[in-house]
């Protein structure tokens, strides 16, 4: 079976596909304010929270199934389709019940198989698109696995959402973007579409901008940005909400990248620049090769003099040398840092190996 791309999904939609809408449903009038202040956007799809995975009991947990009634409104009005979060069979069967267009799976509910596999047992028979978010942590075959399921049962009209990974290293993001993610599972499903959210990204409204370019950049197919009239009065993930007037300039500036198969005029120029990336990846290969052949006879050199393998005065030189002539040379400190580090993890292990298959 072979995923379907948004656009044949048969609903209408177009990439880069924009979709909108509140963290959470509310109130009739919040989503018919919503609602309106959306008409006349490039909008495709509306969204809202009605069952809300919140990480500390007490908080708004939304407002259940009276509110599948409310999202009729902008379905409508914006003649759009309309997508919730389901989290178990039992939202699952509501949504089906209410004509929800698309359904979407939560980050908490791809990080757990038993969730999936329940949501996908009461999916099986029907035919409704679901998207599905990353899981929290950076588990890319947690993602792969719960998509695998959804086609088990026989939808076929799936696409991702890349939401960001929960860290706690500190961070400018409320989840890293970890953009090798998205770029991974495109690779794993090639028709597959997959959305950025740069709302749960963010976590703050300052930072939508940049990440929703770089994900363009990425070439994903397209955004979900939490929409509310009066964010700051949001019952949910108030400081990541936008106004749909801020959406629509957002909008308005941001550059939309093309995939090489829409511009065939450009392949052969691209290639030619492709051939030089080729040749310096076979010289790094060969110079990386060449050194651990040395640390290998460095490494028979300190066995026949009994040295120790690790030498921290030459570790600490080689480490500050080479930052500063990587800083010389325009390449990032933080990136030269762990290059060495694998680098020597790797050299340390080839040193150590050799004096055991010595003694042997
Ligand atoms: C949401 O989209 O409001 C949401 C709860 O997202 P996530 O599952 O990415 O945390
Ligand atoms: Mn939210």
């Amino acid at each position: 079976m072979e995923i379907k791309k948004i656009e044949d999904w048969g609903l209408g939609l177009k990439t880069p596909l924009w979709i909108a809408g509140p963290c959470s449903a509310e109130s009739p009038e919040q989503i018919e304010q919503i609602t309106n202040e959306l008409q006349g956007s490039d909008v495709g799809m509306f969204r809202a929270g009605i069952w809300k995975p919140r990480t500390r009991p007490n908080a708004f947990e939304g407002v259940g199934e009276d509110a599948l009634q409310w999202l009729q409104i902008p379905k409508k009005k914006l003649g759009i389709p309309v997508t919730v979060e389901v989290a178990n069979a039992k939202h699952t069967e509501a949504a089906l019940k209410a004509g929800i267009d698309v359904l979407w799976l939560g980050a908490r509910t791809t990080v757990n198989p038993f969730s999936v596999q329940e949501i996908c047992e009461a999916l099986k028979g029907t035919d409704i698109p679901v998207m599905v978010k990353n899981p929290m942590n950076p588990d890319l075959q947690l993602w792969i696995g719960a998509i695998e399921r959804l086609m088990k049962v026989g939808i076929d009209r799936i696409a991702g959402i890349h939401r960001g990974c929960s860290s706690n290293v500190p961070s400018r993001f409320r989840n890293n973007p970890e953009w090798s993610m998205p770029i991974l599972l495109k690779r794993e499903f090639p028709t597959l579409s997959v959305i950025s959210d740069p709302s749960h990204i963010c976590g703050n409204r300052e930072m939508i901008g940049e990440v929703s370019q770089a994900a363009l950049n990425f070439g994903l197919d397209g955004l979900m940005i939490e929409t509310h009239h009066d964010p700051d009065n949001a019952w949910s993930d108030a400081k990541q909400q936008i106004t749909p007037k801020t959406l629509n300039s957002l909008l308005g500036t941001l550059q939309v990248r093309h995939s090489i198969d829409e511009a065939p005029e450009l392949k052969s120029e691209l290639d030619k620049q492709r051939q030089t990336i080729d040749v310096l990846d076979q010289q790094l290969i060969e110079v990386l090769s060449q050194r651990f052949k040395a640390i290998e006879n460095i490494g028979q050199y300190k066995l026949e003099h009994n040295l120790s393998v690790f030498q921290r005065d030459r570790w600490d030189d080689v480490i500050n040398s080479r930052l500063q002539q990587a800083k010389a040379s325009g390449v990032s400190e933080a990136f030269m840092r762990q290059l060495l580090m694998d680098i020597h993890d790797e050299s340390i292990k080839l040193q150590e190996g050799s004096m055991h298959t010595s003694k042997a």
